[in-house]
């Protein structure tokens, strides 16, 4: 299968421009669609919504703005220059407003923006465009089409978030292994906002957002980062802005589900020959913080970089590989709250991380492990848990969700 598609790709190339269809059009699809791609390629990209009406179910925060080749202005959707993300960690819920965290520390990002994400793509889209990418706006690519498109062009790109279109056809949606379930809205405020972006851990509730757009306009949201889910999300919400002292959301936009890296197979990211997945689609969001801009992005460069070198069929192993220390950190982070759901020790791991780097907390394990390490009664303790010494040989196996899901439908003959 994999040589098929690399002499398909590679044959068009030497002689003509391969035909490259991107399914999709949110920041998975616009990187793939991007110069990388339309350099070398002719691309229709098929984005189901009008980008005039876009809505995207994200907190809108970007911590790499570089990946996006748009300059960051205002104009552009970049709306709030951001230096770093205040974590703030409290034992519980049940708490007044004036409360003091047990924890409040910095993450420092180089490059942060809080954007308006519809109109980062808008412009993006019409950028596109002028370098001659067909961009086919509110068309909706149905299951029918998707099959004529794969059999059509020699390239497909499945950008279409989780669970991806080619998952779809297959009657394979059930391939992703765990989620995140998170709720967010816009929301003005009569006063001034905070100017940095705060995300606040609540005890078992997961964490709360806010991330400011302007003085009187932020994203808030909530996200589960543990198995336990609220009864009524609105409600949480609300009664997070409470504490928190920003306006509630007028009305609920919708809950959504993060894909929680890994959450699929890689093998699956590779299908029918010339389709594959990028960003969400593939399942590689950040399993702890649940962050996926950057991931999306990242992915749809890997791929175009390998399409460019004809060594597409590297692409499944490769962007497992290049995803892999996130993977395991994510993974690590996480066990720590699920394992013991203990605030404390939470607070603890919150300190000993206090102004490091956003790509140190999300893709360098070492930096984090080497800062734990200077309190030698915190790694003591973190290693004494059961569930965090699991989670460290699995991370350090690769031993992930989607494997035991594998090896369930093998012995169910799946
Ligand atoms: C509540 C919430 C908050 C988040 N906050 C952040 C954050 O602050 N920062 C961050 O980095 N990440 C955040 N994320 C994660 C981030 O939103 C995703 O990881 C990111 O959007 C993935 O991009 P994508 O392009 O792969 O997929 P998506 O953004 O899901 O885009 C898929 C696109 O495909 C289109 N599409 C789908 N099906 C079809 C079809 N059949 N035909 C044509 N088009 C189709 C959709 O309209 C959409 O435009 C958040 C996620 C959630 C749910």
């Amino acid at each position: 299968m994999h040589c098929t598609v690399v002499r398909r790709v590679i044959s068009v190339t030497a002689t003509t421009r391969p035909r490259v269809a991107v399914l999709g059009g949110a920041v998975g699809g616009l990187a793939t669609a991007a110069d990388r791609f339309a350099a070398f390629a002719d691309v229709t990209l098929f984005e189901r919504q009008s980008y005039d009406d876009k809505r995207v179910n994200c907190g809108e925060a970007i911590t790499e703005s570089s990946v996006v080749p748009l300059a960051t202005t205002p104009e552009n959707g970049f709306l709030n220059r951001i230096e770093g993300f205040d974590l703030h960690v409290y034992p519980s819920t049940d708490r007044d407003a004036m409360a003091s965290p047990l924890a409040s520390t910095t993450i420092t990002v180089d490059e942060g923006f809080v954007t308006d994400r519809d109109v980062v793509e808008r412009r993006w889209a019409d950028r596109l465009r002028r370098r001659g990418v067909d961009v086919c706006e509110g068309t909706n690519v149905s299951v029918g089409r998707y099959r004529e498109i794969v059999d059509d062009f020699d390239l497909v790109v499945d950008a279409t978030g989780q669970p991806a279109l080619s998952l779809k056809a297959a009657g394979r949606t059930g391939a992703y292994t765990g989620d995140v379930v998170a709720l967010n809205a816009d929301v003005e405020a009569a006063s001034e906002t905070p100017h940095r972006p705060d995300i606040v851990f609540e005890g078992h509730l997961g964490y709360f957002w806010v991330f400011p757009k302007s003085d009187r306009r932020a994203n808030v949201g909530i996200g589960g980062a543990g198995e336990e889910r609220p009864d009524n999300y609105i409600e949480e919400l609300w009664g997070a802005c409470d504490r928190f002292g920003v306006p509630r959301p007028a009305r609920e936009d919708g809950i959504y589900t993060i894909p929680r890296g890994p959450s699929l197979d890689p093998e699956h990211t590779h299908r029918n020959g010339n389709v594959f997945l990028v960003g969400d689609a593939a399942g590689i969001a950040n399993r702890y913080q649940g962050e996926g801009i950057s991931q999306a992005i990242r992915s749809s460069s890997l791929l175009a970089d390998l399409v460019k070198q004809g060594r597409v069929a590297e692409y499944p192993r490769r962007l497992h590989e290049s995803m892999r220390a996130e993977y395991r950190l994510a993974t690590l982070m996480r066990g720590v709250w699920e394992s013991t759901e203990d605030p404390e020790l939470l607070a603890s791991v919150a300190r000993a991380i206090d102004g490091l780097g956003v790509e140190d907390v999300t893709r360098r394990p070492w930096r984090v492990i080497a800062r734990i390490a200077r309190h030698p009664r915190l790694l003591v303790r973190l290693l004494g848990i059961a569930g965090v010494r699991s989670r460290l040989v699995d991370a350090y196996t690769d031993t992930w969700e989607y494997d035991s899901a594998r090896r369930a439908e093998t012995a169910t003959g799946g």
